[in-house]
């Protein structure tokens, strides 16, 4: 089928609230189309979760990122906190040319601190030398677990790589967003917790704020696949909260999540009745850091405590249950 998008327009743009010098702010968010990632892009088929391969686009060129930049400029509203994803790395100069780099920090020298996303083998010193001091680089380290990055989520980079590239980020005076995938396909949902409690302590020393994205389902991934035979259920919310509060008060880095899909059956969730109550308090806990506001009821908490045991019992990451009987689950 012909490809309708256009190269000159943004993938999408949004305003969200975030925070920006201890300040739960506006910020406007801008999804480029470019082209595409490079670890994608160099035959691995990308990450095993990633849909952003869909928001690339062959025949970028420079004047099209131009173009986007103008209609970013044009939706603007003065947000003091920019973030700038694009289907890879902002960073690589093969997606982001300089010039357009450039002129991306010149258009918004205005505001009070700008985040972009981008894998480690592209934050050289020579390109982050020249970034404005209120830059924040955003990591996708996904876990600690170097097993579980090679085999799980296929990231063609390993967890000290990425935490030296942290590093390198901190040494010139920025700041760091670490991503953290909360349960990778094949990990049960008690690992999963285990794995993203573990891998926030890893990311903590050169994370100013580490964010937990739990697993949803985008279109043409392989984890979509295993989800659409019933061999992956996205993670409860209930496990997202229980990963918050444990590393409430335990981590100098501000924990954070804002699900995508968050309470549809791709993204997190629970019941269905307490999703929207309970990612209520993922927000709160976000910008607050008090576990008080962690506080949530719903019978079904004991239901995911039976799911959990249930896989343990049945040695097995696949969903435990179709999503109909999740309120009746009995072992
Ligand atoms: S998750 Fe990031 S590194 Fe992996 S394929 Fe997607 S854009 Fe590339
Ligand atoms: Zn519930």
């Amino acid at each position: 089928m012909k490809d309708k998008r256009r190269p000159s327009e943004l993938e999408a743009c949004w305003s969200e609230k975030d925070m920006a010098g201890g300040e739960v702010v506006p910020a406007q968010v801008l999804i480029m189309r470019t082209s595409g990632c490079a670890w994608a892009k160099a035959g691995s088929g990308g990450c095993t979760m990633c849909g952003y391969r869909a928001a690339s686009i062959s025949g970028v060129t420079e004047e099209d990122l131009y173009r986007q930049i103008d209609e970013a400029l044009s939706k603007y509203a003065g947000e003091p906190f920019v973030k700038i994803y694009t289907s890879g790395s902002f960073l690589d100069e093969g997606e982001i040319p300089p010039s357009i780099r450039e002129r991306i920090f010149e258009e918004y020298r205005g505001c009070r601190r700008i985040l972009v996303e981008s894998r480690p083998e592209f934050i050289t010193p020579d390109a982050i030398g020249s970034l404005p001091e209120r830059t924040t680089i955003a990591l996708g380290l996904e876990t600690s677990n170097e097993d579980v990055l090679r085999t799980c989520v296929r990231k063609g980079f390993t967890a000290a790589q990425s935490r030296e590239a942290g590093e390198r980020v901190k040494d010139a005076g920025l700041a760091v967003r670490t991503y953290l995938l909360l349960k990778p396909p094949f990990l049960t949902e008690s690992d999963a917790i285990e794995d993203a409690v573990s891998s926030a302590r890893f990311a903590d020393p050169f994370s100013d704020e580490i964010s937990i994205n739990p697993l949803n389902i985008q279109h043409a991934t392989y984890v979509g696949s295993l989800w659409r035979r019933g061999d992956f259920r996205p993670p409860w919310a209930w496990s997202l909260i229980e990963v918050m509060r444990r590393l409430s008060g335990t981590v100098s880095a501000r924990i954070m999540s804002s699900p995508s899909g968050g309470g549809t059956q791709r993204g997190v969730h629970n019941c269905g009745r307490c999703d929207r109550e309970a990612l209520g308090a993922v927000e709160r806990f976000s910008f607050s850091q008090d576990p008080g506001d962690l506080s949530v009821a719903c019978e079904c908490k004991s239901t995911w405590e039976r799911y959990m045991s249930a896989e343990r019992m049945l040695g097995t990451a696949a969903d435990v249950m179709p999503p109909e009987s999740e309120l009746t689950i009995r072992v």
